[in-house]
This record gives C-alpha cells, sequence and structure tokens, in this order.
C-alpha cells in the first residue's frame, strides 16, 4: 500500500518550539527517510477561519508566515506537497456528506474542542464551522489518503473521529474507498504537549505563551529568562523540584548529552543534572543559560533560513500553488471514487440511465 503523510496547521501565527517538538521536527524526519511516496503538509486557513471569521486578515497574513517556518525548519518543497486548504474545495465537498456519518452528541464529546470551546468563549454561541471542524480534519486526512499523521496529542481525538468515518463510511457505501490512518505521536512525553512558557496551558499561539521559531537570540533569551520554574526554590541550597518546572520539561524535550559537552560539562547528561537539582545546588539562573543555549543552537540555523527565504516571497507563493495543484489533483480522484461508492456520480453512471430508460419503455 501507498505511504503518504498528511498534516498541517492552522495560519494563525508563526509557529512555535511546540509544533517544533510535537510535529515538524518529525515532519522532516519522516521527509528525509524516503519511506513515504508522498507527503501533503496543509496550511489550514478554512480551519482557522472557523474561529478567526471575523479577522481573515489574521489569516491571510500568516499563510506565508506559516510557510516561511515550514522551509525553515526543512520542509523541502522538492519532497513535501505544501497547500492550502481553502484552494481545495473537494475538502469542503467531502466534509458535507462525512456530517451525515457523526452526531451531534459525538461532536459534543469530543476533549479538545471541549477544552478550546472554554479557552475561546465565543460570544452569541459556538460558530457551527468550529463546532464541526473535526469532521473537515477528518476529510482533510482521508481526501488523501494518508497513512500516517504526525501531530501532537491534541489530535488524537480527530483521529479517533477520522477512523470512525471511515469505518462508517466504508461499511455504508461499501467497498474500501476510504482509508484509516495511524496517527504518529512524538515519542518523547515531555513533547506531546509543550507547555507554554508559563508553565501553565499547552503553548498554543492563541494563548500568548509561545517561544517562535522565528524569535531573535535576544527575544528567546528574555523569554527563557522569565520563564516559570519551581516556586519552592528560592535558595540555591534549596531542593527543587523537577514536576511542572517548564524549565526541565523544555530540556527533556530538547537537549543531547552533546549538549552538555558543549554547554554545561558539570554533567554528563540531563539525569546527572535534574539530580543535583532536586538534591539542591543547583539554580535556576544555571538552569536557564543552558537552556538558552540549547535552543538557540537549535534554532540559529533555522532562523538563518528563514531569512534567505524572507527574500524570495513571491517564490514561496509559487511553491504553495504547484503544491496546491498537486494536492488538488489527489483531491479530485479521491472525491471521484467518494461518489461513485455513495452512487452520487449520476452522469457517469451508465447501468442507471439504462435502467431509468428500461422502467419507462413501452
Ligand atoms: P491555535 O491556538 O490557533 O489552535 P496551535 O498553537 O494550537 O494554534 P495548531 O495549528 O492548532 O497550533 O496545531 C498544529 C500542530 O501542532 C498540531 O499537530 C498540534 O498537535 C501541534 N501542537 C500545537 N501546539 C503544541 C504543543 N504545545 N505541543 C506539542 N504539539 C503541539
Ligand atoms: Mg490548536
Amino acid at each position: 500500500m501507498e505511504k503518504v503523510i498528511l498534516t498541517g496547521d492552522r495560519p494563525t501565527g508563526r509557529l512555535h518550539i511546540g509544533h517544533y517538538v510535537g510535529s515538524l521536527r518529525r515532519r522532516v524526519e519522516l521527509q528525509n527517510s524516503g519511506e513515504f511516496d508522498k507527503i501533503f503538509i496543509m496550511i489550514a486557513d478554512a480551519q482557522a477561519l472557523t474561529d478567526n471569521f471575523a479577522n481573515p486578515e489574521k489569516v491571510r497574513q500568516n499563510i506565508i508566515e506559516v510557510a516561511l517556518d515550514y522551509l525553515s525548519v526543512g520542509i523541502d518543497p522538492e519532497k513535501s506537497n505544501i497547500f492550502v486548504q481553502s484552494a481545495v474545495p473537494e475538502l469542503t465537498e467531502l466534509s458535507f456528506y462525512y456530517m451525515n456519518l457523526v452526531s451531534v452528541q459525538r461532536l459534543q464529546r469530543n476533549p479538545t474542542v471541549k477544552t478550546e470551546l472554554e479557552m475561546r468563549k465565543f460570544e452569541g454561541g459556538t460558530p457551527t464551522g468550529f463546532f464541526c471542524y473535526p469532521i473537515s480534519q477528518a476529510a482533510d486526512i482521508t481526501l488523501f489518503k494518508a497513512t500516517t499523521v504526525p501531530v501532537g496529542e491534541d489530535q488524537k481525538p480527530m483521529l479517533e473521529l477520522t477512523n470512525e468515518i471511515v469505518r462508517r463510511f466504508n461499511h455504508i457505501y461499501g467497498g474500501d474507498v476510504l482509508i484509516e490512518p495511524q496517527i504518529l505521536l512524538p515519542d518523547n512525553a515531555a513533547c506531546l504537549r509543550l507547555p507554554g512558557t508559563d508553565g501553565k496551558a499547552k503553548m498554543s499561539k492563541s494563548l500568548g505563551n509561545c517561544i517562535y521559531l522565528s524569535d531573535t537570540a535576544k527575544e528567546l533569551k528574555k523569554k527563557v529568562n522569565s520563564m516559570f520554574t519551581d516556586p519552592q526554590h528560592l535558595q540555591i541550597e534549596d531542593p527543587g523540584h523537577l514536576e511542572g518546572n517548564t524549565v526541565f520539561t523544555y530540556l527533556d524535550a530538547f537537549c543531547t548529552d552533546d549538549d552538555f559537552a558543549q554547554f554545561l560539562p558539570d554533567y554528563k547528561n540531563l539525569d546527572e543534572m535534574k539530580a543535583h537539582y532536586t538534591r539542591g545546588g543547583l539554580g535556576d539562573g544555571t538552569c536557564k543559560k543552558f537552556l538558552y543555549n540549547v535552543l538557540n543552537t537549535r534554532f540559529e540555523p533555522i532562523r538563518e533560513r528563514r531569512a534567505y527565504w524572507e527574500q524570495r516571497i513571491p517564490e514561496v507563493y509559487d511553491i504553495l500553488k504547484k503544491g496546491t495543484q498537486v494536492a488538488r489533483e489527489r483531491g479530485i480522484r479521491t472525491l471521484e471514487e467518494v461518489k461513485k461508492a455513495m452512487q452520487i456520480n449520476y452522469f457517469d453512471d451508465k447501468e442507471l440511465i439504462a435502467q431509468q430508460a428500461e422502467k419507462y419503455k413501452g
């Protein structure tokens, strides 16, 4: 079977280090592994409009920001198709048919949507489009017949729903038109849902608690220095706590033994550093300086690649246009199969036409 990746991001802001560990880093590895036949990376503008419908300018401005972030982390347009969701209308059509296969009650149980609704506090009620976005996500994944979806943990309920829709569709309309995708979560626990610099909720564009991939070294230092650590760790000699300590969560997500050799040779690895912190005697300042160095080495080359592409904006739009064409061709093919399975391909159905003609023959 063809191995296909589908994944994407909402153009609601620049991408942050939560996106990086939750999905982007994996995507680039998978892209370069050569194991996949096709890779589709979607800029989900239509989905972003479900909660930003009154602010289309925000979405419009951020399409290029997300595209620049993709290119800067190493998504290679020769190997991966980057495309814009709203320019593939087959996605909307497929979502409309999927709506019949999902109950309102089933949608109401989605824990990610529940949390997002609490956070967003829509005045005047939940927009129907937002409420249904998990269905449109199922369309995004299945239109491309994706087999692998590398995403963060918040996407788990969406993948479960997608698989339910696929099973239901194939059961009702017969055959095996649609394919059940596999979710690919980060293998490091700290990366499943990276917390924000405030240490509270997950790092999220909508919450203003982000370190962006495009932050300058100066901005990065400032953000790391103001990060949440252990409020009980007042003196250096006090024993420190690791649980809920965002500096250590980020170190879990990013640092390697090589970083210790380069920046903090007092310890061989993170376990040794953690042991010292827990027993007391290791100050937050040292930890933050180390974290800054680790993050800065990771993101320096990314910032440099971004600067290169920032000078080639028309070329970037061209990459999106080409990627969208390829995505659309695949989408059109799947939708034809879907409509045939649903028996709504009336004009191509010679048997139907003959049958109807027969019915009215003298
Ligand atoms: P918004 O606030 O607009 O929803 P977001 O920051 O949640 O933005 P999305 O575009 O919704 O970002 O998510 C894109 C991808 O990044 C998804 O695969 C999601 O699971 C992953 N992701 C987002 N935030 C994190 C995080 N803090 N940790 C790990 N993965 C994340
Ligand atoms: Mg989100």
